[in-house]
This record gives C-alpha cells, structure tokens and sequence, in this order.
C-alpha cells in the first residue's frame, strides 16, 4: 500500500472537458489518462479504486461502451447507481485519497471526516505534456449550506424538481378534515406531492385529497422544530413574509398545533404551554420570537463562531431576532430553529399503500 493509493469519481472525471479529448460529452479516455499522470507521478504500483454512477454508461459515445462493460466484468470499475457515498466510504475506510472535483456539500454531514482531512482531496490542471494534481479546496460550510445541498439532490432524486410549481402556491384543503378546520383558508404545512402525477394533496394523513390553489406563496423560510432529547422533527413549515403565528398546544387559529403531530411525540411537547410562542416574520424575512407568558419559558441559544452559546430565558413578552442559526428552546423539551431548507413537501407513494409512515406527513429527519 502506497501513500496515494485513491479512490477515484469516475464519472467526474469522464465529465472533465479539460482532459482529452476536447469534447461535451463524457469520455472514457479520460479516465485512463488521468489514471496514467496519478501512477507517473506517484508510482506505478500505487492502487486506485475506480467508481462509477451505473448512469454513465448510457451518456458515454457507444464505441467506449464496449471497454466500460470490460471494465465492470473485470472487477476494474466498481458500477453502482450512486458513486459519491461509495467513494467515501472506501477512502473514509482505507484512509485513501480522493480524486473528485465534487466537495460534497450534500455528504458532508454523513462524513463527517471530509473537513478535517480536506488535504486528501484532489483536483487537477491540464498541462502541456499532461496532468498535475492540486487540493481540491475542500472548506468547512455551514449546517445550513449543507442543508440546502442535500435538499437540491433530493429534489432531483425524487423527480420532485418540477414540482417546485407546486411549492411556489399556497392551498386549501376544502373537504372537511383536521387540517381545513384548523387552516381553512391556507394551510400552513407543506402540502403532500402525489409522485406520479404532481398533485398536491392534503398534509392530514386521513385526508390526502386534492388541494385548491390559494394563490401565489410569497417569499418564505421553513421553521423545525424538533425533539430536545433525541433531535427527532416533529414538524417544520414554511413562514411566509408577513406571516404571524402562534406554537402551542390544543386547537390554536393560525397556529402550529404540537398536540396534533403524532402520538409519539406528546410526551416530549407536554410541558409545551397552550400558548407558548408567537413567530413572526418580516418582509426582509427576519424571524421573530415573543414568549407570550408560557409556564416553563423559552430560552434563546445564539450562534457564535464555534458553536450555540449558553441558553438564556426570554422575559414574558420580551421579543427577540432570531439570525438564521440561532435556536430557541421551548420548555427545555422542544428546539425550534430556521432551516436551510426551503422546500421539504411530503411525497406520497401511490404503491405503499397507507405507507405505514406514521409521521411522514410532517416530519422527517433531516435539517
Ligand atoms: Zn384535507
């Protein structure tokens, strides 16, 4: 085993319009070149891993299709139908370096060694005569960047990218659910999707009907909140510029019932007062907080550099800022923040019948 033994993105390297030859399309030549400049310059005994989304065999030009499948039945390119989590997961387990122009914003809290060994990441620069190797420039980024990352290849995963039509409006549901009593002229959750054919269908998981379009969703941040003991979500929803409301407990107009999330989470929402906390964002889409008298208090936890600082408990009616990392914890039992997401719509799966996911229509473990 050398020192520079790699794990290589294929794909990405296929992409690379900077390596011979001069072409749009994705190359397999590419490949060995760059395979040859890494063993020139470091060892021709040195190993390098070769991974490939199985997606680009159908992108490459048809006469490389021949030496790909070569390549797969050898065992030389390791085919799978996502590389990126595949290509750390060897280099976090073998220590390998890794040749990727991807910084993996979207992996970065399920690896999360990436940022501190930024120095195994490697880059390269065509040159006369062939290639070099630079660092990558991987970065430490903020929770919320990664967020918006993951969230962006989750979009595109599930087909859900056109359906951001979907997520530019607002509904209302007009059958007579939980959900059209609670928000009758505009539901503050995010609506379900319907997979296959787009629709956006009601939050309430006894209901899923149709929604009707209440017009034009003005610019918004999604609001968590989550589980203080074991960080689960037990809803986030989308705030809308000028929007004001309440979170509590019980039946509460233009407000975010907690009561009404799931039996799983009552016991960790019960010292949740009634009326607890009024929310409410500005039109520059700056979120403010204001504790309106609750029983077991809210305490702010501010963002510094390094981390929240010590939590510190609101006056009743005192009213404060919020900048997007800082948290508000609500009876020592609930964490409500911004999220770095903007969309996060349910999406329905016609084939899994009910689904048997309890919660999916409002929480799912993500940031
Ligand atoms: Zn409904």
């Amino acid at each position: 085993m050398s020192g520079m033994d790699a794990v290589v993105d294929v794909s990405n390297v296929c992409w690379a319009r900077d390596i011979e030859p001069r072409s749009s399309l994705p190359q397999l030549g590419r490949l060995r070149r760059l395979t040859d400049a890494w063993r020139g310059l470091y060892g021709a005994e040195t190993r390098m891993e070769l991974v490939v989304d199985q997606s680009l065999r159908h992108k490459i030009p048809a006469g490389e299709r021949h030496e790909f499948d070569r390549m797969c039945q050898s065992g030389e390119l390791v085919n799978v139908p996502y590389a990126d989590p595949v290509v750390l997961s060897m280099a976090g387990e073998r220590g390998l370096k890794v040749v990727s122009r991807d910084k993996f914003i979207d992996l970065r809290r399920r690896y999360g060694w990436i940022e501190g060994a930024a120095e195994r990441f490697y880059d390269w620069r065509g040159e006369s005569g062939g290639l070099r190797f630079v660092p990558s420039g991987i970065v430490p980024v903020s929770g919320q960047v990664v967020s918006q990352a993951e969230e962006k290849k989750e979009l595109i995963r599930d087909g859900l990218r056109d359906h951001k039509d979907v997520l530019g409006f607002v509904w209302k549901c007009v059958s007579r659910c939980a959900v059209s009593q609670l928000w009758p002229e505009r539901i503050l959750l995010w609506p379900a999707v319907d997979r296959e054919t787009g629709t956006p269908l009601c939050p309430d998981r006894n209901c899923r009907r149709p929604l009707v379009n209440a017009g034009a969703r003005k610019p918004s941040r999604q609001i968590v909140i989550a589980r203080r003991d074991n960080e689960r979500e037990i809803v986030r929803f989308p705030l809308e510029a000028g929007d004001c409301v309440e979170v509590g407990r019980g039946a509460l107009t233009h407000g975010i019932n907690l009561d009404g999330l799931g039996d799983h989470h009552r016991e960790a929402v019960a010292a949740v007062s009634r009326h607890h906390l009024l929310l409410a964002l500005d039109d520059r889409l700056v979120l403010s907080a204001r504790d309106v008298g609750s029983s077991h208090g809210t305490e702010l936890r501010r963002w510094g550099g390094r981390g929240l600082g010590e939590p510190r408990r609101l006056a009743a009616g005192e009213e404060v800022r919020l900048n997007r990392p800082d948290q508000l914890v609500l009876a020592g039992a609930v964490v409500l923040r911004v999220s770095g997401r903007r969309y996060s719509p349910d999406v329905v799966y016609p084939d899994c019948g009910d689904g048997g996911g309890a919660s999916t229509a409002f929480a799912e473990p993500n940031r």
